[in-house]
């Protein structure tokens, strides 16, 4: 086995569907995790591992790292890209969505990071992905909690980064615009939705996922001593 091993978070659609793809026809063997279990298998991807994974549950990531590092050996990179953008107001969204934000896009990333940095910095080598968003840089109409979760993956980054910089760990940032996935359909507020759908419209459509993976793979196909800190890509006609 020539590449080694890259674990993806939220493997079952959207960008980490893609980016699995695109990694697998590289060579790499992969951790797909998700909760969608039949799914991650749907994409049936050689020398892969797929685990059924509520990424919140930091022992069950834990332990599905621990079982594709005894398999394919040590995790090369991660991409942590497991998560939810539930859009509302703060004055009437029921705050348990607020809740299931933090815990998977703030919390996830970091069990995820967890997962695999302590055998990375051992190694003095690695490669953290983090995807945020355009709503991790500035703020949007009913995004309060949700920008809440990105900027907080920036800051998270960002300061990671500083701190593993001189280990040999790289660590990413992925921002991407509105990209064509499941992602809106979790929020609940249809009113919301049919605002975020126009408005999507009216900026002539969405980034195809295809695109967002090859950000991803683009960032870690640079030579180690290489880190691109943040690629930010949104549709050209996207003004926000
Ligand atoms: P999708 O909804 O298509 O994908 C989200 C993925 O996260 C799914 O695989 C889902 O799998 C997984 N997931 C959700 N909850 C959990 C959980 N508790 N544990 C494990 N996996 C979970 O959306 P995208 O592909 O668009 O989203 C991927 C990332 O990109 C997110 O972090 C999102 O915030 C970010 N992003 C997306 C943008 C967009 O416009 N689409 C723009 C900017 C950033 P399952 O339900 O099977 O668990």
């Amino acid at each position: 086995m020539s590449k080694p091993l890259i674990v993806i978070t939220g493997a079952s659609s959207g960008i980490g569907a893609a980016t699995a793809r695109l990694l697998s026809a590289q060579g790499h063997p992969l951790l797909l995790l998700a909760r969608r279990l039949e799914r991650l298998e749907e994409l049936a991807l050689p020398e892969t591992l797929c685990r059924k994974v509520d990424v919140t549950d930091r022992e069950a990531l834990r332990e599905a790292v621990r079982e594709a590092e005894e398999r394919f050996g040590p995790a090369d990179a991660i991409v942590n890209n497991a998560g939810a953008m539930l859009l509302g107001r703060i004055a009437d969204q029921d705050s348990e969505e607020w809740d299931r934000m933090i815990d998977l896009n703030v919390k996830g990333v970091l069990y995820g990071v967890r997962a695999v940095l302590p055998g990375m910095l051992a190694r003095g080598a690695g490669t953290v992905i983090n995807v945020s968003s355009v709503a991790g840089r500035k703020t949007f109409p009913n995004h309060t909690a949700y920008v809440g979760t990105k900027f907080a993956v920036h800051a998270m980054s960002e300061n990671l980064r500083e701190e593993v910089a001189s280990s040999g760990v790289r660590v990413i940032t992925i921002a991407p615009g509105a990209v064509e996935t499941e992602l809106l359909s979790h929020t609940t507020d249809e009113r919301i939705k049919e605002d975020y759908q126009a408005w999507k419209e009216a900026a002539g459509g969405a980034l195809d996922p295809q695109v967002v993976a090859e950000a991803v793979v683009y960032a870690y196909r640079q030579p180690p001593e290489v880190t691109i800190r943040e690629i930010v890509l949104a549709a050209t006609g996207q003004q926000g």
